[in-house]
C-alpha cells in the first residue's frame, strides 16, 4: 500500500517543523504549504534535517481558489490546519486579518476538504487561548470559552466550524485545545523564546534588560514534540472528538523567567512592584529583567491550566518534558546561538 499522505498548513511554524518530522519518520508522504514569503521560516526545517524530505505547495490560506486547487493537486488522507496568525499581541492591531487567517481561512479549508477530499482526516489547531477569562479551573473539554483576543475569538470560530462540519456533514474533523507548548523552535516574538534568548544574551554578552509584561499571568507550558504527537494520534482513534492537550501543571512567567536565568547560572533578586518592578542579578546588581507596560494584553488572560485526562484514556497520550527540562534546552539552543552569532528565527 502506498504511503499515507498528509497535508501540513502552517509546516514552516514551530508545530509545523515538529509534525513533519514524526510523520516522516512514520513513513508518511509529507506536504506542506509555503507561502511566498515563508523563506525565512525554513530554518526550523532544516535544524530538523527534514526540509529535503518534504514537497511543497505554495498556499495563501485567504484565497478559496488556491486552497481548492492545493488539495484537488496533493488529495491528502490527512490534513493538518496548523496555519494562523497566531501572536495574540498582533491580533489586537490586526484584528480583521487574524479573523480572515485564523478563523475564515479553517472554514476556507475545511470547506475545500469537504467539496474536493470529504474522506481526508482533518486537524484543526485549536488553543487554550478560547477559554480565556477563567470559568474553571483546570479546563477541560466541556469548560465554557470566554476567548480574551482577537486571536482567541478567530479560533473559536474555527473550532466550532469543525463541530459543525463533523456533524452536518459527517467529516472526520476534529480540534486539539492545545496549551501553550514551546521549544528551541518557537518564534522569537512569543514570551518563553523572547526570554530564553534575552537571558541568553544576557549571559553571553551583557546585553540587556529583557523587558516583559505581566509577570503574574499563569501558564500551563509543554514541549512542542509531545504536543504533535497527540495530534497525529486524534486522527487515528475513534470516536471522532476534541481534545484537551496540556500538562497539568502550571507557572507565573515569574517562574519562566526565573527558571531561564538561573539556567544561565543567574540568580535574580525582584524590586519594586507592577509596572515598575525590576530583576536584578544579585551577583553584580545589573538589572536584567524590567516589566514594561506596553507588553501588557488590553485584556489579560490570567490562569490557563488544563486537564489532560481524557487525551491520556482514550489516546494514551502523556506529556513527557518537565518545564524546568524544557526551558533549560531552550536556554542552552539560545546560548549557543547568541556564541555562534547565529540567531535563527527574525
Ligand atoms: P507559528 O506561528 O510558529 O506558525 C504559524 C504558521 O502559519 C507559519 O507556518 C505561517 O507561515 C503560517 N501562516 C500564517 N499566516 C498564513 C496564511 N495567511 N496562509 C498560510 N499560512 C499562514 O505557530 P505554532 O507552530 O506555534 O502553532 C501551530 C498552530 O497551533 C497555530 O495555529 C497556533 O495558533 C496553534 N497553537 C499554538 C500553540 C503554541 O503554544 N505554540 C498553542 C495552541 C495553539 P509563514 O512562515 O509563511 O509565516
Amino acid at each position: 500500500m502506498a504511503n499515507k499522505t498528509a497535508f501540513i498548513t502552517g509546516i514552516t511554524g514551530q508545530d509545523g517543523a515538529y509534525l513533519s518530522k514524526l510523520l516522516l519518520d512514520k513513513g508518511y508522504r509529507v506536504v506542506g504549504s509555503m507561502r511566498r514569503t515563508s523563506g525565512i521560516g525554513t530554518w526550523r526545517l532544516q535544524s530538523l534535517q527534514v526540509l529535503d524530505d518534504i514537497e511543497f505547495a505554495s498556499m495563501e490560506l485567504t484565497e478559496d481558489s488556491n486552497v481548492r486547487a492545493v488539495l484537488e493537486k496533493i488529495k491528502p488522507d490527512e490534513i493538518y490546519n496548523l496555519a494562523a496568525q497566531s501572536f495574540v499581541g498582533d491580533s489586537f492591531t490586526q484584528p480583521i486579518y487574524t479573523t480572515q487567517v485564523t478563523g475564515v481561512g479553517a472554514l476556507r479549508l475545511l470547506e475545500g476538504a469537504r467539496t474536493v477530499v470529504p474522506t481526508a482526516k482533518f486537524y484543526q489547531a485549536s488553543t487554550s487561548e478560547m477559554f480565556g477569562k477563567v470559568q474553571q479551573v483546570p479546563q477541560t473539554e466541556t469548560t465554557p470559552f470566554y476567548p480574551r483576543s482577537p486571536y482567541g475569538i478567530a479560533k473559536l470560530f474555527a473550532h466550532w466550524t469543525v463541530v459543525n462540519y463533523r456533524e452536518a456533514y459527517g467529516l472526520h474533523c476534529c480540534s486539539g485545545i492545545l496549551f501553550n507548548h514551546e521549544s528551541p523552535l518557537r518564534g522569537v516574538e512569543f514570551l518563553p523564546r523572547k526570554v530564553t534568548l534575552g537571558m541568553a544574551k544576557y549571559a553571553v554578552r551583557g546585553e540587556g534588560p529583557l523587558r516583559v509584561g505581566n509577570l503574574e499571568a499563569k501558564r500551563d507550558w509543554g514541549h512542542a514534540r509531545d504536543y504533535v504527537d497527540a495530534m497525529w494520534r486524534m486522527l487515528q482513534t475513534a470516536p471522532v472528538m476534541d481534545f484537551v492537550v496540556a500538562t497539568g501543571r502550571t507557572h507565573t512567567v515569574r517562574d519562566f523567567v526565573e527558571m531561564a536565568a538561573s539556567a544561565c547560572g543567574i540568580s535574580l533578586d525582584w524590586q519594586g512592584t507592577g509596572h515598575n518592578e525590576l530583576g536584578i542579578d544579585r551577583a553584580t546588581g545589573n538589572i536584567v529583567v524590567s516589566v514594561d507596560p506596553a507588553f501588557y494584553r488590553p485584556s489579560e488572560v490570567d490562569l490557563l491550566v488544563g486537564d489532560p485526562s481524557l487525551a491520556k484514556e482514550v489516546l494514551d497520550w502523556s506529556p513527557t518534558v518537565q518545564l524546568e527540562d524544557l526551558v533549560a534546552e531552550m536556554v542552552e539552543a539560545d546560548m549557543q546561538r547568541i556564541s555562534s552569532n547565529h540567531v535563527s528565527g527574525f
